[in-house]
């Protein structure tokens, strides 16, 4: 369905013809080899910005002006001073929220009245801003004679942060703010799809009282700049979000000098309605999960396990939702769903939606992708409901990243929690139920990071987020999110001499 609601003035400075430069130590720099790369808009197939495409001379570049700020002032900021710096931050950003949202529209194709919702970005500042001055070590009891220990914990070092493009400013925002409660420094690589906001956020950075080569962004491809990173011996660590593929990739790379890694990976995760549920919310809370974002959410839960009493009428009431969101441009206020974010994922996407109708499952809803009227020009596809999925379908194995739900009957506590478990992935999981015995029980029994009752989806700086098994490394948020950018030193003194 198409909209006829005015569109909102497109104003960032972003948005000129001229490329975007890499951040590196505190200047713009164009990269070494002079080459850009474009960046799309995934609503129009439009090129709305020219990116420097860095590479690995860059990446060194950047891995040089990180180490020196490490080393230099930056080291000797008090916890306060890294306070104020990201209380100073929050403010800039919640100034500047609907530039850096609009950019996210246009550049990664959010819609614009979901990219609304949430304040997240600025609590997480604030949140992390807290923990600078509540960062500290222990005294430890010890049983060796004339001893005295106790611990401290200190900043990891230079981090190579590299994200996908799924949520630019949440993302960029997330591998920033521990860096700096921490005292860490960082090289952010954001995605080659979607780098626009990032490089905003890095003019707004500029505007602190910041040391030179604290944050540098590096633009560019996975293969040589995320690589040269991933590689470099004077990187401390990698946090990275994005593909388990990638991720294994990381880890191989990552050997040479054993760096610490953070890994926020894939999923495949599952959302179990029991027959006793409030069926309307639990229907809608499923779908949503699956259709929010067009599907691209790391947690979505894509595989829907619904009891068999109940399973007729929340396949019906899923593809009701599917059809009466709007597609439709990201910028345009009636929009629900925006498109996909580049031409591969749309491939990937349409892909995995020959492959569902080939391995026998039924399309309830959608089961395509939508080139009607101004929609052709984008990457669109109709949010879509598979019912009569089977376990060893690819749908209801692999990750798709699109609007697609997998819809699977069970009959049994005991068989769905194995069936949920029976996957290389472990990152979110939902329980729709009125048993409070049962909610529990199943939340305690799924082998995943992250667990929503009733709800899915909702998310806090507070509250750790990551995966277990292939869906990841450690925890972001959170005080479990500020330890991954702390080492713990321990320290003994004698005391009898
Ligand atoms: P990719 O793994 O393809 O890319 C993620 C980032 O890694 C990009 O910046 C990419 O650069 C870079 N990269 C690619 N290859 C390398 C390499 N060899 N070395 C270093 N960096 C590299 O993921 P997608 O962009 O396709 O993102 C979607 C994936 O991200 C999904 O699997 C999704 O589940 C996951 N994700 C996980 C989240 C979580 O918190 N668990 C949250 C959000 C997404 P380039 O852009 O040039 O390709």
């Amino acid at each position: 369905m198409e909209t006829t609601r005015p569109r909102p003035a497109v104003e960032s400075s972003r948005l000129d013809a001229s490329p975007k430069r890499l951040l590196i130590g505190g200047d713009w720099v164009p990269a070494r080899s002079g080459q850009t790369f474009p960046s799309i808009n995934p609503s129009t197939g439009e090129v709305i910005g020219e990116l420097a495409e860095g590479g690995a001379a860059d990446a060194d570049a950047a891995v040089i002006a990180a180490r020196r700020a490490f080393e230099g002032p930056w080291s000797r900021f008090t916890p306060q001073q890294r306070q104020n710096v990201l209380l100073q931050l929050a403010d800039i950003v919640e100034a500047n929220i609907d530039e850096l949202r609009l950019l996210d529209v246009l550049d990664m194709g959010a819609p614009i009245r979901r990219t609304r919702r949430s304040n997240r970005v600025v609590e997480t500042l604030r949140y992390f801003a807290g923990w600078t001055t509540k960062i500290h070590g222990e005294t430890v009891p010890n049983s060796v004679p004339g001893h005295f220990s106790y611990t401290v914990k200190e900043p990891v070092g230079v981090c190579a942060n590299i994200v996908a493009w799924n949520g630019p400013l949440g993302a960029a925002v997330s591998k920033i703010a521990p860096v700096l409660a921490t005292g860490c420094t960082v090289i952010l690589k954001p995605a080659e799809e979607a780098s626009l906001t990032a490089i905003r956020l890095g003019e707004l950075i500029q505007e602190l009282d910041l040391p030179p080569g604290v944050v540098n962004i590096v633009t560019g491809y996975g293969h040589t700049a995320g690589a040269a990173l991933t590689e470099h011996r004077d990187v401390d660590k990698v946090h990275f979000t994005g593909s388990t593929a990638t991720g294994q990739r990381i880890v191989r790379a990552s050997a040479g000098n054993l760096k610490r890694l953070s890994l926020e990976l894939g999923g495949k995760s599952p959302d179990i309605i029991f027959a006793d549920a409030d069926i309307e919310a639990a229907a809608t809370g499923a779908a949503m999960s699956v259709f929010a974002n067009s599907g691209q959410v790391c947690y979505a839960g894509t595989r829907v396990f619904v009891e068999r009493p109940v399973y007729d009428e929340v396949v019906a009431r899923m593809s009701q939702i599917a059809e009466s969101l709007v597609v439709g441009n990201s910028l345009d206020e009636a929009t629900d769903i925006g498109p996909v974010v580049s031409q591969a994922q749309l491939d990937r996407v349409t892909g995995y939606l020959r492959a569902g109708a080939e391995e026998g499952a039924r399309t309830v809803a959608g089961g395509s992708r939508r080139e009607d009227g101004d929609l052709a020009a984008g990457y669109f596809v109709a949010p879509t409901v598979f019912a009569d999925v089977e376990d060893d379908m690819r749908i209801a194995r692999e990750e798709i990243f699109g609007p697609i739900a997998a819809v699977l009957p069970f009959d049994t506590v005991e068989e769905v929690t194995a069936r949920a478990n029976r996957s290389e992935f472990g990152l979110g999981g939902g329980v729709w139920t009125r048993d409070i015995g049962r909610a529990h029980g199943v939340a305690a029994a799924l082998k995943t990071g992250m667990v929503w009752v009733n709800g899915y989806g909702v998310g806090d700086p507070a509250m750790p987020h990551g995966g277990v098994k292939m869906s990841g490394w450690g925890r972001e948020y959170s005080i479990h999110g500020l330890d991954e950018y702390l080492d713990v030193k321990s320290v003994w003194i004698r005391t009898d001499i």
